[in-house]
């Protein structure tokens, strides 16, 4: 077995209130919004929120029948389901994106957003997006550009040693990864998906801009910008629709409860079903447990063995 990918743990963190709540975000969060508006089909089955966090975005997949929440961390998602409740609708997975547990062409949708920004190893982390779409699944993806205006200008000027242009990511701070829009569209390319929409993302992304500036006003011209990802990406945010070329048409799950045991395969051997076993699920392939608590499906690490 190859050494898996290190992960970005946001256990415990107050990203959510100290990031997005009183961070001087409403810009970000608004154009995102927006893009989500315009790329995400109005209705649906089953999305798959990859990277969900404290479930920021989950109130914008409302369209969809039900949404599961996946993280790899449990206090994000505890705050998930103090902001959204227990109900029916979601299901709280923490898990690896990297070693996703369900069972393949699931969803019939999938987001990932302020994620891949985290990951070591992209191509990867896209493909186990793809297995886990059926046919014609819908895949919206926002990743951090590295050929961003600023990064070109610090460059050009000799304030920044690492290239824009340059296909491979860069990694700014630890864990923390820009890419470049080429290597991004190379990938899902490779991978079988087609990508029918760029948008272009927080192109007044500036301090300055942003205290005297009304934000409405930001928000209504980035929303005017978003549309010249088409043709060009410069801005620190892109945002990707792209389909599932290949593959077969996901399964008809209703809104029955008592189905969300279907979507579940065991991380670590791929075995399914898993069996139901109140406080965790057993696999009966590779014998390991995994516990579900308060609602929480976790497949992080196979519980202990009494
Ligand atoms: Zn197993």
């Amino acid at each position: 077995m190859t050494t898996p990918p290190p992960i970005c743990d946001y256990e415990g963190s107050d990203y959510q209130a100290s990031f997005w709540d009183k961070g001087g975000r409403a810009y970000e969060d608004r154009t995102e919004a927006i893009a989500l508006q315009r790329l995400l089909p109005r209705s649906g089955r089953l999305l798959l929120e990859l990277g969900a966090g404290a479930g920021r975005n989950t109130p914008r997949y409302r369209g969809f029948d039900r949404i599961v929440l996946l993280d790899f961390s449990r206090t994000q998602l505890v705050q998930a389901q103090q902001r959204l409740g227990k109900a029916d609708k979601y299901v709280y997975v923490a898990a690896d994106v990297y070693r996703l547990p369900f069972v393949a062409g699931l969803f019939d949708a999938a987001t990932m957003i302020r994620v891949l920004h985290h990951m070591a190893d992209a191509p990867k982390a896209l493909g186990q997006a793809k297995d886990v779409l059926g046919s014609n699944g819908v895949f919206i993806l926002e990743y951090a550009n590295k050929l961003n205006l600023k990064a070109i200008l610090r460059y050009l000027l000799g304030r920044q040693t690492w290239s824009p242009f340059s296909l491979e990511p860069v990694e700014f701070v630890k864990l923390n990864f820009d890419f470049h829009p080429k290597a991004v569209r190379n990938w899902m390319e490779n991978l079988g998906f087609r990508i029918e929409k760029t948008l272009t993302l927080s192109h007044f992304r500036l301090g300055i801009l942003k205290r005297i500036v009304p934000t409405g006003l930001l928000v209504f011209l980035d929303s005017l910008f978003q549309w010249t990802g088409a043709w060009w990406q410069l801005s620190p945010s892109v945002f990707v629709k792209a389909v599932r070329r290949d593959g077969t048409p996901p399964p008809s799950y209703g809104q029955d409860a008592s189905r969300i045991l279907s979507y579940f395969r065991c991380p670590d051997c791929a075995h399914s079903p898993l069996i139901d076993q109140t406080d965790y699920l057993e696999c009966s392939g590779c014998g390991k447990r995994w516990e579900v608590k308060d609602e929480i499906y976790d497949f992080r690490e196979p519980m202990k063995k009494p």
